[in-house]
């Protein structure tokens, strides 16, 4: 038997109980007539004591030889510590060792196994095991499992069954490339990873399964932007016989659920946004609104005045800064680099201060009097003491600027508190979207998306006014969950298909299995599916999934402690009848 006890388990209730422990060694210190291990597993850390006066001299002698991250066996009584440690639950007592044994000895670990450790992120990475040793990591890694728990609790109370789909499939277009896997046995033919289950839980409502959920992981080949994960985690679900309120409610109740359970939290009944008031308010179709700071759209009382930079604008927008007032001229002119930046990509911002004497002050001057800026004050809800930020330009573009403007302010006022959560349902998506590049319309969701009812016909006319059966959740920012109510007959499918530019050929070859099952009694059906590592990253009040994920990869998407991808051998490309062009 290696262990008695756990480290974490031992109370003063335990004092003269003959124990057995192990673990790893934390640290020691040695004062000469005594030495004090601290031994740590996942549960904790039990102090050991070897005390000249009562340990034999040779126990004292290998005690002094343990190493940082040894592993040991020790036997032992529990006794009462001299000073006790409150911040420890085991601090009432130690351990008077016996016995001790190594059962393995450690290499000096590349940085320290503490909550505040030296290790950069990289040696991190590659000795991640290590780091998974440390409070942060574990501590993620537990509540994650936490929260899984609970998703499977509620779903299955809710009568959803949990089945696995293949990963060996087809491609399911979500929108990004595929991974691709080489298939020995069929020369010349490739599995994709699935970038989602999406057909295969079409399919198993066609089978009358009812209500599907899995958690699984979904693969996309995407240029990794900061904090995304080439293979990453869903809870996908699927209902039959639902409408978008039916999925509504119950994704809300497992929302609500998690933030019961895991972070005490009550929320009332979601909000719900129609998407296009979220780009109109938010510049954003997932607004944080743990805030306001909501946009002010000021065509109709800044264009046709002598400013030309606003005249020949699609859109002119501003927010509100509360207290923006008080920002030096300085502090003003570094946020104008700010979002001139490339990453923000905004030509210049114009500015009005709002005095306290209820005046106003702004880089425009020459161009609006008193009156005009304090329309933009209505407009914009900006009181005095307040700073109006404008941006102009494109619609879609200066949307998107002063949304990334309105998101650093809030984060510098201290307005994003990771404690409050503020989830929001955004709702009628459009069905379609225009690819600024090629000109051709692509699925907003993915191509099995239903257009809104009687819609269709619009699909001919004014594609990109079509709105689908499309939601996302959103929580404090983030985009957590998405679904549809799906297509779920051959015809409709067939012309989404031949909207999206697909030819009839194209379409069976790719989807042929789908629509032949919708020719077999597919029921109504639609689903969502929620990204698991930015839920949990959210719920546990972090910023970035990484620490969620036992072993991420970096943002190149390697894996550095394995050295993954890598290349392989001749031997097994002639297998594959693969040749590499290089
Ligand atoms: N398959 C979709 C996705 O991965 C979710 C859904 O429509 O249920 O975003």
């Amino acid at each position: 038997m290696y262990r008695s006890h756990n480290n974490g388990s031992l109370r003063a209730s335990d004092i003269n109980t003959e124990v057995t422990l192990s673990g790893w060694v934390q640290k020691s210190r040695d004062k000469g007539f005594m030495i004090w291990v601290d031994l740590r597993d996942r549960y904790g850390i039990t102090q050991l004591i070897f005390d000249e006066d009562r340990t034999s001299k040779v126990i004292m002698e290998h005690a002094r030889t343990l190493g940082r991250e040894f592993v040991i066996q020790v036997k032992g009584t529990v006794i009462e510590r001299a000073s006790k440690n409150p911040n420890l639950p085991t601090g009432d007592i130690e351990i008077l060792v016996s016995e001790l044994t190594v059962l393995n000895e450690a290499l000096l670990p590349p940085f320290t196994i503490e909550d505040e450790t030296d290790g950069g992120e990289d040696v991190r990475m590659k000795y991640r095991y290590l780091d998974i040793r440390r409070n942060p990591v574990k501590n993620s890694l537990i509540f994650r499992h936490k929260v899984a728990i609970e998703v499977r609790k509620y779903l299955s109370n809710q009568d959803f069954i949990e089945v696995e789909t293949p990963y060996l499939i087809k491609s399911t277009p979500e929108g990004a490339r595929d991974f691709v896997v080489p298939s020995r046995m069929n020369e010349g033919q490739f599995y994709a990873l699935p970038q989602s289950p999406q057909t295969f839980k079409q399919l198993l409502m066609v089978g009358g399964m009812d209500k599907y959920f899995q958690i699984v992981k979904c693969f996309r080949d995407e240029d990794l932007r900061a904090d995304r994960q080439p293979e990453f985690t869903q809870i996908d679900c699927e209902m039959t016989f639902v409408e978008q309120e039916d999925i509504l409610s119950i994704f809300e109740g497992l929302t609500r659920h998690l933030l019961k359970e895991i972070n005490d939290v009550v929320v009332d009944k979601f909000p719900r946004m129609l998407y296009d008031d979220a780009m109109r308010l938010y510049g954003n179709d997932k607004p944080d609104i743990r805030f306001g700071m909501e946009f002010g759209e000021l065509n109709a009382v800044a264009q046709h005045k002598e400013f030309n930079v606003f005249n020949n604008a699609e859109l002119v927008v501003g927010i509100a800064v509360p207290g923006g007032n008080s920002y030096t001229r300085k502090e003003i002119d570094k946020l104008i680099d700010w979002v001139k930046r490339p990453q923000v990509g905004a030509l210049g911002m114009v500015y009005s201060r709002c005095n306290d004497d209820g005046s106003y002050k702004s880089s425009v001057d020459k161009f609006y009097d008193q009156d005009d800026l304090a329309k933009w004050a209505e407009v914009t809800g900006a009181k005095p003491g307040d700073l109006i930020c404008v941006l102009s330009g494109n619609v879609n573009k200066v949307r998107a600027q002063l949304s990334a403007l309105r998101m650093e302010l809030a984060e510098r006022l201290g307005l994003r508190d990771p404690k409050v959560f503020a989830p929001l349902w955004v709702i009628d998506f459009p069905l379609l979207e225009l690819d600024e590049e090629t000109g051709h319309y692509h699925a907003m969701h993915h191509p099995f998306t239903s257009p809104k009812p009687g819609q269709i016909e619009l699909l001919s006319t004014d594609p990109g006014a079509v709105k689908a059966n499309a939601y996302d959740l959103v929580l404090n920012g983030n985009e957590i969950g998405g679904g549809s109510i799906r297509i779920h007959d051959k015809a409709t499918q067939a012309l989404m298909f031949d909207y999206l530019g697909f030819t009839p050929e194209e379409a069976k070859a790719q989807f042929g299995f789908l629509m032949d099952a919708f020719q077999y009694g597919a029921p109504p059906h639609g689903g969502l599916a929620f990204g698991l590592d930015r839920l949990v990253a959210i719920l546990g009040g972090q910023e970035t999934i990484r620490d969620f994920i036992a072993f991420p990869k970096n943002n190149s998407g390697r894996d550095v402690m394995i050295d993954a991808p890598s290349a392989i051998d001749q031997e097994q490309l002639k297998e594959l009848h693969l040749k590499l062009d290089a």
